[in-house]
C-alpha cells in the first residue's frame, strides 16, 4: 500500500477492524510517519455456472429472476414466490462456489411445479430444450398422473 503523503512504497498497518463488511486499516508510512485509513472490501467467492457446452459464466442472479418472471407471466406467482426460487438456488453454493445449469434448472422446476403448473411448463419447455411435440405432451401427462395420486 503506496502512501498517499510521502509515495512511499512500504506502509504497516497499525489497527485492523472490520467496519461494515469492510477491513478498516490504520496504516503508518515507514518513510515520512503519516499515517491514513484504508477501507477494504471481504471478497466474496464468484459463484460459477457450469452450461451444458462445457463453458462457465458468473452466477447472475438478475437473470435468473428474469428467466423466472417470463416463466410466471401473468400467473399466480408472487415476486416473494420468485425470491425463494432464486435463495434456494443460492443455498446450493454453501458447499462449494460452483453449480450446474441443468441443477439450477431442476430446483426452479421443483418449486415451480409445488405453486403454479402452468409456469412449471412453461419454464420446462425452455430449459429441458424440447426439440419435439411428443416430450411435451410426456411433462404435461406427467403432471395429469401426478394429480390422480
Ligand atoms: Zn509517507
Amino acid at each position: 500500500m503506496r502512501c498517499p503523503f510521502c509515495g512511499f512504497e512500504d506502509t504497516k498497518v497499525v489497527d485492523s477492524r472490520a467496519a461494515d463488511g469492510k477491513k478498516r486499516r490504520r496504516r503508518e508510512c515507514t518513510n515520512c510517519g503519516k499515517r491514513f485509513t484504508t477501507y477494504e472490501s471481504v471478497e466474496m467467492p464468484a459463484l460459477l455456472v457450469l452450461k451444458k457446452d462445457n463453458s462457465v459464466e458468473l452466477f447472475d442472479k438478475n437473470k435468473l429472476i428474469k428467466s423466472i418472471s417470463t416463466a410466471v407471466n401473468k400467473r399466480p406467482v408472487s415476486i416473494e414466490d420468485i425470491n425463494n426460487i432464486v435463495e434456494c438456488v443460492e443455498s446450493r453454493y454453501a458447499n462449494s462456489n460452483q453449480i450446474t445449469s441443468s441443477e439450477i434448472g431442476e430446483i426452479v422446476l421443483v418449486s415451480l411445479k409445488k405453486i403454479d403448473q402452468v409456469s412449471y411448463v412453461r419454464f420446462a419447455s425452455v430449459n429441458k430444450d424440447f426439440n419435439d411435440v411428443e416430450s411435451f405432451i410426456k411433462i404435461i401427462s406427467e403432471l395429469k398422473n401426478n394429480d390422480n395420486e
